[in-house]
C-alpha cells in the first residue's frame, strides 16, 4: 500500500497508509516528543461479546485477527523500534493494551532499549457485561509509560499539575471514568475509540506546549484532537481511508471550535 499525507496544516499530519512505511520513510529522526500509540489487540477471533445490549461476534476488522505469538510478538518489536528512532532521546512512549497484546508489548519495549516508567489501569465504570458468565467481566485496560534506557535521559513529568487536577494529592496509576461518550461519537463510528479525556491526561502530564506528538495507529483520530486542545503538533498515522476521513472531520472540528482553523 502506498501511503500519502491525507490531510496537512501548520501544525498537524495526518498519513493514509501503513505505519511501518511511513515510520520508516516519511518522519524525519529525533523529531517527536511524545508517541501515544493504540496499537491492534488481536483479539477479533470470532468470540462473543455485547455491544449496545445485543449479542455480537468479537470483530473490530481484518487488522485485529490474532496470529500467533511469535508473529504478534514481531510485529510489537517492529513498530517499537521504528519509533525509537524517531522519538528524540528526553522523549517517551505511551502505550495502550489490553491482556491479549500488553505483555508481548512489555517485554518488546524492554527488548528495544526502554525503561518502563508506569503502567496505567485505565478502569472503566461502564464496561459491557460478560455474556459468556466463565471469568470475571473485563473492565480495564493497561497503558505503559516508557522512555528510552538511558541514564542521561531526562523525560517531562508535569507532577504538579496531575497533583493539582487530583485534588492537591498524588495522581496515582489507576485512573478511573467512563467509555467513550456518544457525543464523541457524533462524526462517525470506531471500534475501538478512546475516551477524550484518557489521552488528554497522558498528554498533559508528559508534554508542553509546542511539543510534537506521534500516533502511528491513529484510528478516529482521538490523539490528534486531544493535541488540539493542547496546542501540541501532531502527526498521525492510519491504514483504513474512512478512519483517516473519520480523524481528519474530529481534528477539523476540533480547531474550529478552538476558532484556530
Ligand atoms: N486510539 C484509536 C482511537 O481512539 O480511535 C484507536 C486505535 S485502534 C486500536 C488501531 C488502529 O490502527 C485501527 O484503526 C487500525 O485500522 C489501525 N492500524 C492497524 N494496523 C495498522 C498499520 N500497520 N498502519 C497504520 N494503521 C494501522
Amino acid at each position: 500500500m502506498k501511503s500519502n499525507i491525507y490531510f496537512s496544516d501548520d501544525t498537524t499530519t495526518i498519513y493514509h497508509g501503513d505505519c511501518f512505511d511511513v515510520l520508516n520513510n516519511e518522519i524525519k529522526e529525533s523529531t517527536v516528543d511524545v508517541i501515544f500509540a493504540d496499537p491492534p489487540y488481536f483479539l477479533s477471533s470470532g468470540g462473543i461479546s455485547n455491544s449496545g445490549g445485543k449479542m455480537v461476534k468479537v470483530d473490530k476488522g481484518d487488522w485485529d485477527v490474532p496470529t500467533t505469538f511469535e508473529e504478534k510478538h514481531e510485529f510489537n518489536r517492529k513498530w517499537i523500534k521504528l519509533c525509537k528512532r524517531l522519538l528524540k532521546d528526553n522523549g517517551t512512549i505511551w502505550i495502550s493494551g489490553t491482556l491479549h497484546n500488553i505483555y508481548s508489548i512489555g517485554v518488546a519495549l524492554e527488548q528495544e532499549g526502554f525503561k518502563i516508567l508506569n503502567n496505567i489501569t485505565w478502569q472503566k465504570t461502564n464496561p459491557p457485561p460478560n455474556l459468556g458468565c466463565r471469568n470475571f467481566t473485563h473492565s480495564t485496560e493497561t497503558i505503559l509509560w516508557a522512555r528510552k534506557d538511558d541514564k542521561k535521559a531526562r523525560h517531562y513529568f508535569n507532577y504538579e499539575l496531575m497533583k493539582e487536577l487530583n485534588d492537591g494529592k498524588q495522581m496515582k496509576d489507576v485512573w478511573t471514568g467512563s467509555l467513550t461518550p456518544q457525543k464523541e461519537k457524533e462524526f462517525g463510528k470506531h471500534p475501538t475509540q478512546k475516551p477524550l479525556y484518557v489521552i488528554e491526561r497522558l498528554l498533559r502530564a508528559s508534554t508542553q506546549p509546542g511539543d510534537v506528538v506521534l500516533d502511528p495507529f491513529m484510528g478516529s483520530g482521538t490523539t490528534g484532537v486531544a493535541c488540539k486542545k493542547l496546542d501540541l503538533n501532531f502527526i498521525g498515522i492510519e491504514k483504513e481511508s474512512d478512519y483517516a476521513d473519520f480523524a481528519k472531520t474530529r481534528i477539523i472540528n476540533m480547531l474550529i471550535q478552538e476558532e484556530l482553523f
